[in-house]
């Protein structure tokens, strides 16, 4: 039997810390090499995601080009792996022409598909820095809680999930100025024309567990929504 092992993709924001390695690029090395001794031929794949605000952020607060400072990590990662022994087929990268080509081929054949649409959002905007500040680009006053650190994406405090619109009192994580609101055209991935069919085929599964099963049947019950996939 033929197996593909695979793990988690590092985001290249900053270095690894021990759980990073532990939770799951360790397991699937151990995992890997367990297949190996049992005679089975495997290829382990993973690598250095390296798209996201969160790199962005780090990127201008360095004062580097997002690139720079990924290029700096993902080599860092790559000693780490060294350094535990762990050994991939292939450590590759988010940024390099292959992924780039597959990911623009999937995309594109969903949208030929006709589940793609676009529509207009209200997106907050930071006339200083020049720039849209999705989730963790923003910061201010929990709706819920009244938690004054919450972040566009999420309240720390009290754990609910947030649009930046909702919060109170939003500030640049930047610059600390209030930003403005702009109308945007964004796409979505169309989740919701897939429900009967993922229905469908998490009843039947025989592989997830009943825990994960029900929790997902549970989701589509309450009506999946459209996932969006671009940003400014
Ligand atoms: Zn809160
Ligand atoms: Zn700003």
């Amino acid at each position: 039997m033929k197996w593909v092992v695979t793990s988690a993709w590092p985001y290249a924001h900053g270095t690894p810390h021990l759980g990073n390695i532990v939770s799951s690029l360790l397991s699937a090395d151990v995992f890997n090499r367990y297949l190996r001794l049992k005679g089975y031929e495997t290829i382990m794949v993973s690598g250095s995601d390296e798209h996201g605000s969160p790199i962005e952020i780090k990127a201008i607060k360095l004062g580097l080009d997002p690139k720079e400072l990924t290029d700096k990590v993902h080599q860092q990662i790559k000693d780490i792996l060294k350094g535990f022994n762990i050994e991939f087929d292939n450590y590759t990268r988010t940024h390099n022409t292959t992924h780039i080509k597959y990911v623009q081929e999937v995309f594109r054949k969903i949208y030929n598909n006709g589940y793609i649409f676009s529509k207009y959002d209200e997106l907050l905007y930071c006339p200083k820095d020049k720039l849209f500040l999705p989730d963790r680009f923003v910061i201010g006053t929990c709706p819920h809680c009244g938690y004054d650190g919450a972040r566009g994406d999420q309240c720390e405090n009290c754990g609910k999930l947030l649009d930046p619109l909702d919060l109170l009192n939003p500030r640049c994580s930047i610059c600390d100025l209030k930003p403005t609101v702009k109308k945007v055209k964004h796409y979505y991935f169309d989740l919701p024309k897939f429900s009967d069919k993922l229905y469908r085929w998490i009843k039947q599964s025989k592989t997830l567990s009943d825990n994960s099963k029900n929790f997902s049947l549970q989701m589509i019950k309450q009506g999946l929504k459209a996932r969006s996939i671009t940003r400014n």
